[in-house]
Parts: C-alpha cells; structure tokens; sequence
C-alpha cells in the first residue's frame, strides 16, 4: 500500500516459515560452487548489478518514494547508497583475505577468513533498500547464500528490486531468495539449521526475540536496532544553524530513522530561544503527499505507528511538557511536533518514537548534558554542536555512542564507515566499511606440514 494515499501500489507473494526451509536448502546447495567462483568473475556480477541499478535509477527512486511515504529525494538517495554499496561489494572478492602466521616447527601457517554459508538478512520499512543492500552485498561478495526477508510492508524496496537486478547480472541461480513475510518468516530463519548466521535491522524488541532464538540455536547473529539520539547544543552555537540541524535530525523522513534525533538537550540559557525558533520552523514545513513535491515531511507509515507517537505526545502534555508545535494529524500525515521542558520520566524522553517530533530538555551544565545523554537503553548517535572544538570532543569522548558527529545532527551513514549502536542500540557488531569482513566471513586456522610424522603415543 501507498501510505501516502492508502492505494494498492503492488501486488506479491507471502512467504510462510515451510519457504524458508526451501530457501535455506536451495541456497545451500548453490553456494559451494559460488565461493569457487573466480574472485573477478564474481566481482564483475556486482559492477553489473550497480549498472542496472544506475539505469533503472529514475524508476526505483519514484517507487521506493511511494512505498515508504518519502520525498523523492530520499527514494533517490536510497538507490545512489545502494550503487556505491556495491561497487565495494565488488572490490570485496579481490582483497586480501587472511594473514600469514609466525611459523611454528615445520608448519606453514596461516589463517583465512572463510564464508559463513547462508546468511540470512531480515530488513525494516523505513529505508528498505539500502537496509537490505547493506546485508545483502557483502555477504554475497564474501562468498555467502543469502535468504532475504524485507519488511512485509516494503517488499518491493526492500527485496524484490535487489534480486530483479542480480538475476539480471548473471548471479547463480538460488544464491539469492526473497522471502517476503511477517515475524513468524524471520523466526524460521532464525531458527532454520542451513542458514548460519542473522544479519538483523530493526526495533530493539524484535531484535531481543531474534537474539535469544539464535542465541538457543547457536548462530552467529549481528542486531542493529533502535536509537534515542541526543543532540547537545552548547551556548555559544549559532543558533539558527542549531536549529537548523535539530529539525533536520528530528524531523527528515518524518522521524522514522533509527539516527533520528530523538532528545535535544539545550544549553539552558538558549534552549527557550532555541526551542521556539525550531517551533517556528516546524510551523513552516509543509507536511502532505510526497507526489505533489511541494511538501518537506511525507506520511508516517501506518496508522499503529501514528496513534503511538500521538499518544506519546499526549502524555508528555499531560504531564507537563509544553507543546510548542504540531502535536495533530490527518490521516497518516503527522505535523513536526515541538515539546519543550521534557523530563527525564516522561516516554518522550525515555522512547525511541519514531515519528516527527523533536523533544527539547534545558540542561544546566555539561555534565547534565553529559548525564541526561547517557542515561538511555539506547546507545547509537549522538552530535555536539558548538563553536568550541576541544570542549566538544572532550564532551564527546564521554557520550556512549557507536556514532559520534562533532557539529553535525544524529543522521549519517556512508559506505566506508562501521554503523553499529552501543546497549540496547544493538549486540556489538557493525555492518559496513571495514566491518564487513569481520561480519560475513570467520577465521579459519590453516597448518600445512610436508609430511606426516609421528606423536610420542
Ligand atoms: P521491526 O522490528 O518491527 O521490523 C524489522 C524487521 O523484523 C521486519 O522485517 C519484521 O518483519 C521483522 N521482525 C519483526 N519481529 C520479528 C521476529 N520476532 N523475528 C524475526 N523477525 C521479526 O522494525 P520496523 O518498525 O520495521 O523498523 C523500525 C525500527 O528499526 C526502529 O526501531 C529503528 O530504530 C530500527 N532501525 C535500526 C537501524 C540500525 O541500523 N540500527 C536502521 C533502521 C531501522
């Protein structure tokens, strides 16, 4: 469905857990041969599938924009990362993949970095392409099978679109499946003994369901999950730009990042100032269908999400916050919301909401900006802006986040960088740039004697 509009945009299959066993197996029995493969022969089928990708730009660009309920620009985006995520999927098979080891008494010795064998990725709503590519490229490109389960409402974005153009490029036959599906999809994966390992993104209750089955069946399992994101303020910043940056990180893709910001904690001798110049922004920001391109804010992506960040706005006006802007709705279409003086004991600052609203906190110091930064579940992103560099990263150096941005927002990713969240944010691991090989491959220990010889029994 359109959340724009509530049209049926599309029609597909369901996957139920019996297909994941299929899949499992079929990708199984392809992989062997895959991992053969010459590495610039299997490079090359990544060139191309970036090439499709670059040729088909315009169309998959409008359609992710429709199926997610975003701007063009971010339909875009998600193909432009997708394309670059694979070219260095492409360099992958063409590096160096092990180390030479000191020599033990008449051993050559080295260890390699072998695949997994079928790696199954289950992948969110909210930017489907790059979320799934990100998973699915590396693993591939190190020599693994992959079951790929997107999210049931994105199954296009987030599944069919990347196997169209592998098939295309020439990738063996049952390397890659799209199995689109609900919970009980991803469980069966989890739990599937030909898949080896489980490259999750999504909420932190999902991800502790798919942690503890893969934890009960001893598989290898990489969460990357929410956010509740602090952007620190100091009061020498410039103000406009501050606030600039606050609305972009609260409000870009109607909140629904898991880098969103998520608490704006503000130097209290600017944090009213800031606090109502971002009300006025959020005033401005045209919310609506994204087809007009007339609008800065698009729908959020269903009416369950939407009832929850209203109630969560609700509650904090109840109990004491101040509702600055937005705070209404017509259908899914939610206004940049602005809520000043949140506490610490209200769900706004507690939740990750995943919706267009920016929670603003006074702090009276550093280090209660430091505190109040910390003191979540989560453990993600944080950004610091200010025009004092040293106190910034000293600040910085304190916040516990996989993701630190010294004068930026919350919201970045790149190819070449390791994405990963602290705490409830995710298990440890990273996906991307030099984590890549860490996370699709494992060590293997290699000795070589001339020959054989004999123990003292
Ligand atoms: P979600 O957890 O509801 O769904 C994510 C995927 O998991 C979907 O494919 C869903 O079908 C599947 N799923 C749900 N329950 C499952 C279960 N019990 N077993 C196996 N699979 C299951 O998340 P969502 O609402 O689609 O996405 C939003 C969440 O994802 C937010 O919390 C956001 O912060 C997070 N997210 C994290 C990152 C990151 O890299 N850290 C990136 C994007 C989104």
């Amino acid at each position: 469905m359109e959340p724009a509009t509530g049209e049926l945009l599309v029609t597909v299959g369901k996957a139920s857990p019996a297909d994941v066993a299929h899949a499992a197996n079929s990708a199984l029995a392809a992989q062997a041969d895959w991992a053969k493969m010459l590495p610039r022969q299997r490079a090359g089928i990544f060139r191309k599938t970036a090439a499709i990708f670059e040729r088909e730009m315009e169309e998959m660009a409008a359609f992710i924009a429709r199926e997610t309920g975003a701007l063009l620009f971010k339909g875009q985006h998600e193909v432009r990362e997708a394309i670059e995520i694979l070219l260095a999927a492409s360099s992958m098979p063409l590096q160096t993949q092990g180390h030479v080891l000191p020599q033990v008494t008449g051993r050559f010795n080295f260890a390699r970095r072998v695949p997994l064998g079928v790696v199954g990725v289950i992948s969110p709503f909210n930017f489907p392409l790059i979320l799934s590519i990100r998973s699915v490229a590396p693993a591939l490109a190190a020599g693994n099978a992959v079951v790929l389960k997107p999210d049931p409402q994105t199954p296009v974005s987030g599944g069919f679109y990347i196997a169209k153009a592998f098939e295309e490029a020439g990738l063996p036959t049952g390397l890659l499946h799209v199995l689109p599906g609900g919970a009980e999809v991803g469980e069966a994966m989890c739990i599937d003994p030909n898949i080896h390992m489980i490259a999750f993104t999504g909420s932190t209750p999902a991800g502790r369901k798919v942690g503890e089955i893969c934890g009960r069946h001893l598989k290898k399992v990489a969460l990357e999950l929410g956010g509740k994101n602090a952007l620190i303020v100091l009061e020498d910043a410039d103000l406009d730009i501050a606030v600039s940056n606050a609305a972009w990180g609260s409000y870009l893709h109607q909140g629904q990042i898991c880098m969103s910001v998520g608490k704006i904690l503000a130097h209290a001798s600017i944090a009213e100032q800031l606090a109502t110049k971002l009300a006025e922004k959020a005033r401005c920001l045209p919310v609506g269908n994204p087809a007009t391109k007339q609008v800065a804010l698009g729908p959020v992506i269903n009416q369950r999400q939407r009832d929850r960040v209203h109630a969560i706005v609700q509650e904090s006006v109840a109990q004491g916050a101040s509702l600055l802007a937005g705070g209404t709705y017509r259908d899914l279409f939610y206004q940049p919301t602005v809520l000043n003086f949140v506490r610490p004991d209200m769900r706004a600052f507690k939740e990750e909401i995943f919706g267009p609203v920016a929670v603003v906190v006074p702090v009276a110091s550093d280090d209660e900006a430091i505190s109040l930064a910390n003191q979540s579940e989560f453990g993600l992103s944080a950004g610091v802006i200010t025009n004092d560099l040293g106190r910034a990263i000293a600040l910085g150096q304190r916040l516990h986040v996989g993701l630190l941005h010294i004068n930026d927002q919350t919201v970045a990713d790149d190819v070449v960088n390791p994405f990963g969240g602290r705490g409830a944010s995710g298990n440890g691991t990273s996906m991307g740039g030099p984590a890549d090989w860490e996370e699709y491959t494992q060590w293997q220990w290699v000795t070589i004697k001339n020959q054989a010889s004999s123990y003292p029994f």
